[in-house]
This record gives C-alpha cells, structure tokens and sequence, in this order.
C-alpha cells in the first residue's frame, strides 16, 4: 500500500488567547510598533507550525497567515495597489487598504463565499501591472522562516482564477473591463512566484481555487484550462496542488485532470459529490488530498466513515493524503480551552485543534491499519453523552401537528385592514432598531457578568437607557419607536443564550474579518423558549409611549447563519424549531399588544447555496421557516422584515415569499436603485429603503434624505414607503445618530407636505 500522509489547508492565526487581535490593535494605537507587531506574527507563525508538527501532521502549510486578510495579502504580493494609495508603503500601506485612512476608502469588503468570514476586494484595470518580489515575497519569506526551525512547509497561495474573479473593476476601468481580462498579465506573476519558490527548495505549494465550488462559464473554464497549462508546463517549478473547497468541483475536475498539475485538493464533506467523480477522471499518479475532515463546522468527524472513504480512494489516485475540507479558519482554535460546555455536549466536539488529531490518527489507521489504532479510535468516538440530550419530543409533536401551517396569507386584504386601523401618516418614519451601545450600557453588561451588580439592578439599569431611547424617539418625532436593543450584546447571541438547543463558548473565537472576531454559539440540540425573551423589554418600552414601538427579533435562518448548526438532521428542519420558538415569541408580544414586530434576516442571502442547482431547496426551507415563525398573527399585526444588503436582483422571488408586510433593506449606496428593481420585479408590498449610510460616521444632510425619498417615490406609492435608516444603529454614536434622524424626519416632513 502507497504511504498515506496527511495535511490540513490552514490553521486559525488570531492566537489561543487572540494575540493577533490585541497585536494589531495596540500598533494602530500606537502603543507599539512595527517591529513588534512582526514580532508577534513570527511567534504565531511558529506556534502553529510548531503544533502541527508536534501533532504529527505531515505536510504543513504556511504563508497562512495574514495580518488582515488574506486575498487582501495576494493583491500586495502582485502589486495590484489602487492608485489611492500610491504615497504610502509598508504596513501604513497595507491597513490602509484594508481600513482606509484619512480621506482615503479602504477597498470594499464582502463575504468569503458562504462563510462568515469577510475579504477585502482587489479593485484591478486595464493599467493594473502584476509583479512579485520574487525571493523576498512573503511565500518565500515565510517558507525559510519555518525552515529555520526545521519545519518544510508548503506554500499557500490563492489561486489566479480565485484572485480575478473575486476581484472588481476599478472605479475608472471602462465598462468593457472585466478582471478576467488581466489573466495572462497575472501568470506572467506567477510564473516568476513560482521559479522563486522553486529555487527556495520548495516541493509543493498549495494554489487555492474555491471559486471552482460554484458554477462557473465556459470562458471561465477556459481560462481555468489556460492557467493551469501555463503553469504545469514550467519547467522551473514546484509541485502544484490545486484546492478547492465549500463545494464540490463538478466540471473543473477534468479540466484540471487535463493539465499538468501535480495535484488536487477536494473537499470531500461539503463536496462529497465529487467522490464518485475521481475514479472516472483519470488521475493516474496524481497525489490527492481528501478534505474528509469538515473545517466548516465543529463536529467530531465520524473516522470510521472516513476511513472507508479514503480507502477506497486507494485505487483509483497516486498519493493519497487525508485532510481538512478546507482551512481550519473557520472554527474555533482549541476545545481544551472551554470549560463549562453543557454535559453531553463537549464529546461531540472537535476544534482546530482536535481536528488536526483527527486528520493524524485518520493517517496512522490508513498506514498500519485500523486495529493498531484501535483504542485511539474507540477514545475518539466515545461520547459522553446520547443522542437522547437532543431530543425535546415535545417540539418535534408540536411540528409535526402544524405540518407546514405556513399558508401564505392575502397581502392585500391585511394591507387594507392595517391602513385603516394603524393612526400612521404616509411614509411612516422608524429605525431599524439598536440605538448606540454606548460605554455606560457595555460597562452595565461587564458589572453584571462580573458579579458586581446583580440582575435587578441591571435590568434597572437598561429600563433607564430604554427611557432615554424612547424620550430622544418622541422628541425626533420618529412614528413607530424601537425600544433600542441596549440589551443585546449581539443579534444572535441574544436569543441563543434563552433558547434551550443552544451552547455559547468562551473562547470560540473565529476570525470574521481583520480584527473583529465573533464566538458564534452550537446549535446542538433541539431548540424550544423556556420563557419568552423580549416581551418585557418591549412593553415596558410600550409603557412608556404613546406611540406604538415595534418588537425586534432574530430570523431562524439568520439565527442558524451565524452559530454552528448541528449537523445530524437537515438544516430545514432545525430551521422550523427555531420558527417555532420565534413563533410563540411573536404570539406573545401580540398577547402583550405590540402591533409591529420585526423580524430581522440579515443573513438570508448569506446562505445562498454558491450552485444555482441547490438554490430553490434552500429557499424553499428559508421561506418556510420565516413564514412559519410569522405566519401566526392577526392581520392587524404588522409584519416587519430587515436585511442588510442591497444585490436583490437574484433573491427579489424570495423577500416576496417571505410574506412579510414591510421590508427594510439597505439602499442608500445604490442611491435608491435597488427600490427601481424591486418595483420592476413585481415587488407590491411596504418596502423601507435605507435613506442613509449608517456604516459611515457622516450626518446626511436633510436635502440628501429628501432627494433619496423623491428618488424611492418615483418607483413605489406613498402608501407603501416607509422611511428609515440602511441598519441598525449600534455601532455609531448619539453624536451621529441624534442629528442623522432629526434630518431624516425632517426631510420627510417635507416630502409628505408635497404628497
Ligand atoms: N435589529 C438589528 C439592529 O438594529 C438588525 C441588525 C442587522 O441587520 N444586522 O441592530
Ligand atoms: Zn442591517
């Protein structure tokens, strides 16, 4: 038998005790400088080969690590640096354009595929010229820098098709321009990366293609075909190994197959599909690494299902290596670190680091066979707890009796009935929920976790900040108040920590982008509302007005988007019993008289399948589940929806299935576009268009907001126009938002006296 070895594609950077974070940002402080900052990165660097050394994994990966980001990472390596930032070099240079500076926008950032885990976007022209520094590049740099401590790694580098289709035309680049275009140009990089890497002494380096998960044109494969020839046709180079992850690889598998590559990659747990492919596309000798073990999530991997996976892959490839679908970026460091996870639970479990003693021990029993590492493999599945801790059948009989129960309800007959009996004027002004969290209402939250206030006097302290809300509401002269959310640390959190099903971790840390790191909770187990969850917060809000506050809420697939999901039922079918929690909770502040309640579904879009094929499924269970928790009300009760992002082009079907009856969505970049769009599309309800940018400190003027709202009325009737601002806004200052919202009601005022 050939010798099986093993890798994984990446290791989290941030640091066991987030080092990188408190790195990075003591240098933007100034309290410390670049040296040290390199210095820092150098000991992560060497603490994570290090581990997967001493853990017994094979092959290791490095130029994995990243100060900010690492596609931003790739646009330095090949110079692809906008014109904006010509004055400034080095590390000034770098977080400029990952953050912006003084008069200057950082490039845009956006979501890395499915994931939650954000990049920064090379903006690239016509006059963009590639280039490397060759022996001084960071891949190279890094490779010797493992190697001084003895380790041989194998470079990571973003693949060229990965590079050009995530990046954008730049603002000047005429229309015609596509990134695609730059393809020869950036291979002539890589020509010179790689003969670099390759005098180092480097053996293989890994080229990440993930953009090979979705589907892709035929000119895309074709330029797929032509930088893969290129490439495997050098004669001065590495091994080449081609990774793919978050899907399977479909139609690029034979095109690869048919280039010189020295290897593949593939993410056999999101890409299990591709299994029955491999045998077929004739890999002769090619080394193949099976990604059986998920990077996306944090379950222990069942080995012995892997195992046989891998072994019958024996045949039918040249070396076989088994890995992680894709990079442990995705999950949290080390479960080691958690001390207080619910019984059962913990045994279920795998961290970055535990999935790396997966991979290894998968090895160990692939080399010498199962029974030489039978006791690990009996230690590694044991469970300390059954399956019956995450099984509430009281849930599962509620479902089951309310079948779909979603029947979608007549728009148009609860529009009528809603207009003539709420006392709105046209074009309703609101906000979209969280007001500012200021330093006293974080300081309330760390007293009260610390121990030194106890819960009453917490809630004493958050009733206060609740008057304070409502009082700079009423005085705005906003028309439908929010109660302002002081006491939710995070939209998901929130209501994860009072639903049964949920675990919250302590350092689960995982990376979402440059210095923000978000510890998402473990949708373990089935989920119900020991006891509703913002009812009183949102009456006593009530109580304290006279005009009607709207009820705030987290969507279940939001909900599901942002926690690691349990992975032993369909995701649709957790989905329902967080709809079922929501649902009662929606009853209850209808019970409670709240006659608008919001339901929030930022990340509806998120988890949009990347194959168009998988699309319909997963919107078919996203509406269900939105329907089924919103579905349960009166027709006089209105009901609200946010989403923070404005490409609705593709999901326009979908925010109308949703049945909501008002929806707020992010407009004011597009200026106004998106509302043009929806109207075309067919979009006939209450639609709230954000008339400002709230990620931005700027106060917009009262003559923008009414250009914004004379802009939304020429695609949709006064009667379905509300007016509101593109998000929450927690993150902004009352400096900010007090005057912001006093020009958005005038504006409207002034709109309205027009009408
Ligand atoms: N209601 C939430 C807030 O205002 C919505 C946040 C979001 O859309 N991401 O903060
Ligand atoms: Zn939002």
């Amino acid at each position: 038998m050939e010798t099986v070895r093993t890798t994984v594609l990446g290791y989290p950077r941030i640091g066991a005790r987030r080092e990188l974070k408190r790195a990075t940002e003591d240098y933007w402080a100034g309290r410390t400088d670049a040296a040290a900052l390199h210095q820092a990165a150098a000991a992560l660097r060497r603490d994570t080969w290090e581990t997967l050394r001493d853990a017994g994994v094979d092959l290791i990966p490095s130029h994995t690590f990243s100060f900010y980001d690492h596609v931003l990472d790739h646009a330095e390596l090949f110079g692809a640096v906008p014109h904006r930032f010509a004055g400034l070099d080095g590390l000034d240079r770098y977080f400029a354009m990952a953050r912006g500076t003084e008069g200057v926008a950082p490039l845009e950032m956006t979501k890395w595929f499915d994931t939650n885990y954000h990049y920064l976007v090379p903006e690239l022209g016509p006059d963009t010229t590639f280039r490397t520094a060759g022996a001084r590049s960071r891949p190279v740099t890094e490779y010797h820098e493992a190697a001084a401590l003895g380790i041989t790694t194998r470079p990571v580098l973003l693949g060229p098709l990965s590079f050009l289709l995530l990046s954008k035309p730049a603002v000047d680049a005429p229309k015609e321009f596509r990134p695609l275009d730059l393809l020869d140009p950036l291979l002539d990089a890589y020509v010179g990366l790689l003969d670099g890497l390759a005098d180092a002494g480097v053996e293989w380096v890994q080229v990440d293609e993930p953009v090979l998960a979705a589907d892709r044109n035929s000119a895309e494969l074709a330029a797929l075909r032509t930088a893969y020839e290129r490439l495997g046709s050098l004669a001065h180079r590495p091994k080449l190994m081609v990774a793919t992850y978050f899907g399977p690889i479909g139609p690029a598998l034979p095109v690869l197959a048919g280039t010189e590559v020295d290897g593949l990659a593939l993410d056999l747990v999101a890409g299990a599909a591709d299994f029955d492919r491999i045998a077929a596309a004739g890999l002769g000798d090619r080394t193949v690494v099976a990604g059986l073990v998920d990077g996306r999530n944090v379950w222990r991997t069942d080995l012995s299902r892997a195992m046989s996976v891998a072994a019958s892959l024996l045949g039918s490839v040249g070396d076989l290596v088994v890995g992680t679908s894709c990079s442990l970026l995705h999950v949290p460091l080390d479960l080691t670190l958690e001390p207080d996870l619910p019984g059962g639970l913990r045994g279920r479990l795998a961290f970055a680091r535990q999935k790396v003693d997966e991979v290894v021990l998968l090895g160990r029993a692939l080399r010498e066979g199962h029974q030489a590492v039978e006791r690990e493999l009996a230690a590694a599945s044991a469970n300390d707890g059954t399956a019956a801790d995450t099984v509430d059948g009281r849930v599962r009989a509620r479902l089951a009796s309310l079948g779909t129960g979603t029947a979608r309800r007549d728009y148009a007959e609860r529009a009528r009935l809603q207009a003539a009996t709420g006392a709105l004027p046209p074009l309703p002004t609101t906000t979209i929920g969280s007001f500012p969290q200021t330093a006293r209402i974080r300081r309330a939250r760390a007293d009260l976790r610390a121990g030194r206030i106890d819960q009453a006097t917490y809630d004493t302290r958050m009733r206060s900040e609740i008057d304070e809300i409502v009082a700079l509401q009423e005085d705005i002269g906003l028309d439908v108040l929010v109660h302002g959310e002081p006491e939710r640390n995070d939209m998901v959190q929130y209501f994860a920590e009072r639903l049964s099903g949920f675990a919250g971790t302590s350092h689960g840390w995982v990376q979402s982008y440059g210095t923000r790191y978000v510890r998402p909770p473990i949708l373990y187990a089935d989920v119900a509302r020991p006891r509703p969850m913002t009812v009183e917060w949102t009456t006593y809000a009530q109580s304290r007005t006279g005009r009607p506050v709207k009820g705030m809420l987290t969507g279940p697939v939001t909900m599901l988007a942002w926690s690691f999901v349990r992975d032993d039922q369909p995701p649709a079918e957790t989905a329902r019993q967080v709809a079922l929690a929501l649902r009662d909770e929606i009853r209850d502040l209808e019970a409670a008289g709240i006659r608008y309640i919001q339901v929030d579904e930022p990340a509806l879009r998120e988890l949009l399948p990347l194959r168009a094929a998988d699309q319909p499924a997963y919107v078919d269970w996203a509406v269900g589940a939105f329907r089924l928790a919103t579905s349960g009300v009166a027709d006089r009760t209105q009901i609200h929806s946010h989403m923070c992002y404005s490409e609705f082009g593709e999901i326009v079907d979908t925010i109308d299935a949703l049945d909501a009856d008002v929806t707020s969505v992010e407009a004011a970049r597009s200026r106004m576009e998106l509302v043009t769009d929806l109207a075309k599309a067919g979009y006939r309800r209450g639609i709230g268009p954000g008339v400002y940018d709230i990620h931005s400190p700027r106060v917009p003027t009262v003559a923008e907001i009414e250009e914004a709202l004379r802009l939304a009325l020429e695609a949709v009737p006064a009667d379905r126009l509300w007016v509101n601002p593109d998000c929450g806004l927690k993150t902004r200052t009352y400096a900010e938002v007090e005057p912001a919202l006093r020009h958005l009601v005038e504006a409207t005022r002034r709109v309205r006296a027009t009408l």
